[in-house]
């Protein structure tokens, strides 16, 4: 059955899909236990442990994490991505994906299980894959590792049930759920309050993060060559559509340019993320960060869905629609502007704002004695993100500021990524 058939016949709305889901996976009545060592959703401790420069496994992980991605076959590509539909020769093969062939032309959805439930019930989540008719890449699309990050489910059901099989060159395979525990509870982690994605690639004999993050990537990622890892901002906090990428890489490169219009992010991939460990696998792989959590954000999801749509096209994996739009800025650089104060925070400012340095950002009131601060901009540049109003503590990251940059060449260690977080400098990952 193909998936669009499948899609009119069962899920034709969000809600639908979103019940469809639920259905088709079982309840939880126990979850596994496991001793906490995650940081608690406290904004400070979550801060600090995705500050790039902050993370303390960082290199001892970067060797582990290296020392396990040789486990996986290795990707030599040959021929750089952007030429992989127009070299590819003969015709295409069989994609063999979750102990099932895949013919050349056709579409189907698998179910991948990486875990079992306390008392040994697998948790299985869908895995949507089309095989084209025609040779060529095959592009992974991955959403909710992050289990209230809405918005990539419903992109990757999109762009799926679009794809034509026929007209394909390549394949693609698309899970909207890989965080199935955390997206059934609504919650960003795993019900033993790991994030998933600081352990990929994974251990077989390591935690349950590790383990669903290493039969994840040895499951599904190793067929990948290339990424797109859909994500968005976290605890209250929303993204301007924006690609996060490692510009030193050509592949990446590649991948980024072929969105068209939305604005890129250079940055380093945190040791542990799904997109740090797929690109030292040698396979390329960016994050799209759109929105907030906890929300479907129809104008969010339209944007990813059209830089994917325009992707597959650049990658002459479908017939090329007209390219979409003028290229956004690349910012080299970005800088969280923090709360000094507690209160109640409202935004002067909204996603996509042109600010300069010294404009006013947001105010925060302190309900009780009535006095108001002003939360200025260091820099000059875009609002790539910011949180929603609310109730801040000090030092709660506000406002994300793109400095944008002249600079065409990316350095090896741009000066972005070497600022000390004390600085007011680099944060990555803040919700990737
Ligand atoms: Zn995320």
């Amino acid at each position: 059955m193909s998936l669009s058939k499948r899609q009119s016949d069962t899920c034709s709305g969000i809600c639908q899909y979103l019940a469809c889901l639920a259905l088709l996976l079982p309840m939880p009545s126990a979850l596994a236990g496991e001793a906490a060592v995650e940081p608690s959703d406290n904004e400070s401790d979550v801060l600090q442990d995705t500050t790039f420069d902050a993370d303390s496994r960082s290199s001892e992980t970067a060797a582990m994490a290296e020392e396990l991605v040789e486990a996986v076959p290795a990707h030599e590509h040959l021929v750089p991505l952007a030429d992989a539909v127009t070299t590819a020769e003969g015709k295409a093969e069989p994609l063999l994906l979750l102990g099932t062939e895949i013919m050349p032309g056709t579409a189907h959805r698998l179910s991948w299980s990486a875990t079992e439930l306390f008392e040994g019930v697998p948790v299985s989540t869908p895995v949507l894959a089309v095989n084209g008719k025609l040779p060529g890449p095959t592009l992974c699309l991955t959403a909710a590792v992050h289990g209230d990050e809405l918005n990539g489910i419903e992109m990757v059901r999109r762009v799926l049930h679009q794809i034509a099989p026929r007209k394909l060159s390549g394949a693609v395979i698309g899970i909207p759920i890989v965080n199935v525990q955390g997206f059934r509870r609504g919650s960003r982690y795993l019900p033993d309050r790991r994030d998933l994605n600081r352990y990929f690639p994974g251990n077989p004999n390591g935690s349950a993060a590790a383990r669903i993050a290493y039969a994840l990537f040895n499951d599904v990622i190793a067929h990948c060559d290339a990424l797109v890892d859909l994500h968005t901002g976290s605890f209250e906090r929303a993204n301007l559509p924006q690609i996060r990428a490692d510009l030193r890489n050509p592949d990446v490169v590649t991948l980024t340019q072929g969105f068209g219009s939305m604005v890129v992010l250079h940055s380093k991939p945190t040791v542990g993320t799904l997109r740090h460990a797929a690109t030292l696998a040698g396979i390329p792989a960016v994050t799209v960060e759109a929105g907030g959590p906890s929300q479907l954000e129809l104008a969010e999801v339209k944007h990813g869905v059209k830089g994917l749509e325009t992707l597959l096209g650049t990658l002459d994996m479908i017939k090329k629609k007209r390219f979409w739009g003028d290229p956004e800025p690349v910012y080299y650089r970005s800088s969280w502007v923090r709360a000094d104060n507690g209160g109640i925070l409202l935004a002067d400012v909204s996603l996509g704002s042109t600010v300069r340095k010294g404009d006013v950002l947001g105010t925060i009131t302190d309900p009780m004695s009535n006095q108001s601060t002003e939360l200025y901009s260091p820099y000059s540049g875009r609002i790539i993100g910011l949180a929603r109003n609310q109730v801040v503590m000090p030092g709660f990251a506000a406002f994300h500021v793109g400095i944008q940059s002249d600079d065409v060449v990316v350095k090896d260690e741009p000066e972005a990524l070497t600022q000390k977080p004390d600085t007011g400098g680099y944060v990555d990952a803040m919700s990737e």
